[in-house]
């Protein structure tokens, strides 16, 4: 039997979302507030799916990321909105130039315009125990989780000296008791060594062999123990764009200074790509921003599609008029 979806790849959304955190919902939700059809595709673990809240979101600091993304889904679905769980695989131009979003398990969705917002995966040094604790005691954001570990015992595993001591210094103002581990990252540099000193940030030589316990304690690979609350790591921020390839579209390596800190999709300032009508938005263009900036790109992603099928819109309603002429 023909299927809802499969009807409106005969008749297409305006635009298909694809990705239902905060920038596919907000995208989703000023497309269906302007009266656009338009459907969200969610694979359902948006990237703070480990934390117990989302902080620094004005108005709802410190509601859990699910409670959150589910008032969104209702937002969007009270403006008529669509939003289906599903994981995309694919997306082709058809020959009327029509997109296609192929989903994993086999349906397939019509529109006009895309949106991505399929976010990062974040990948975490290769050090046992921290997997366990993502999210929890292993964390990688003073904005999302410091305030929750003030005064705690705080670790930094440093992979690169660079990034280790910019996150140092952010958590120290956090914490009077900061551990560098160096781990991986080599020596300080003298002038990285004297403002460690001079803030009273201890260093640990020596690898770390894993993290254990009920907060984030260290074990160094000579067998030592240090107790800490919580570890502060650097993960790399990997987009989640494989779907796009067939389309010519790829995450590109990104750097802060000279060190990579993962991959993102390259779009302007109002997520249009390299391909007209496939827009991008939320931490797959921006790896590095928070949920609220995130929402407020898909906002952004979601007016810049409406204006673009306005001037679709009104290109064919002239060209229909002229023909009557
Ligand atoms: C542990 C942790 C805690 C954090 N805490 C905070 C915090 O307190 N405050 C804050 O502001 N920020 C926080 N962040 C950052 C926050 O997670 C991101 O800013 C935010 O999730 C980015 O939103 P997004 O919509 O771009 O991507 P995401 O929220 O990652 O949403 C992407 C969505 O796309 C879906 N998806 C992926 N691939 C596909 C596919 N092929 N097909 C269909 N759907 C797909 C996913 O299932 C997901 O639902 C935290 C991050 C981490 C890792």
């Amino acid at each position: 039997m023909e299927s809802a979806e499969d009807r409106r790849a005969a008749q297409p959304y305006d635009a298909v979302i694809i990705g239902g955190g905060a920038a596919g919902l907000n995208g989703a939700l000023a497309l269906a507030r302007s009266r656009r059809s338009v459907a969200v595709v969610d694979a359902g673990d948006p990237r703070n799916a480990p934390a117990a809240q989302v902080h620094n979101y004005l108005g709802r600091e410190g509601t859990a990321p699910g409670e959150l993304y589910g008032i969104g889904r209702d937002e969007v679905r009270s403006y008529g909105g669509t939003v289906l769980q599903g994981r995309a695989s694919g997306v082709r131009r058809e020959k009327d130039g029509l997109f296609s979003v192929l989903l994993a398990d086999g349906r397939r969705l019509g529109a006009r315009r895309i949106l991505a917002t399929t976010g990062v995966r974040d990948i975490l040094p290769e050090v046992p125990g921290l997997a366990a604790r993502w999210g929890a005691t292993v964390l990688h954001c003073p904005y999302c989780h410091g305030w929750e570990v003030r005064d705690k015992a705080i670790g930094i595993l440093a992979v690169d000296m660079d990034v280790a001591m910019h996150q140092a210094m952010l958590w120290r103002q956090l914490s009077e008791d900061v551990v560098l581990f160096l781990h991986t990252a080599g020596e300080p540099n003298a002038e990285q060594a004297r403002q460690l000193a001079a803030r009273r940030i201890r260093t640990v030589h020596g690898e770390v062999a894993g993290v254990e316990g009920a907060g984030a304690d260290v074990r160094l690979a000579g067998g030592d123990l240090v107790q800490r609350d919580a570890l502060a790591v650097f993960t790399r921020l990997e987009a989640r764009a494989e779907y796009l390839a067939p389309m010519g579209i790829s995450a590109v390596e990104q750097f802060m200074g000279a060190t990579a800190l993962g991959t993102a999709v390259e779009a302007g300032p109002a997520g249009a790509t390299s391909v007209p009508g496939i827009y991008a938005a939320g931490n797959l263009t921006a790896p590095m921003t928070q949920v609220i900036a995130s929402a407020a790109a898909g906002l952004m992603a979601g007016a810049a599609i409406n204006a673009d099928l306005a001037a679709e819109d009104t290109s064919r309603a002239v060209a229909a008029l002229e023909a009557t002429l």
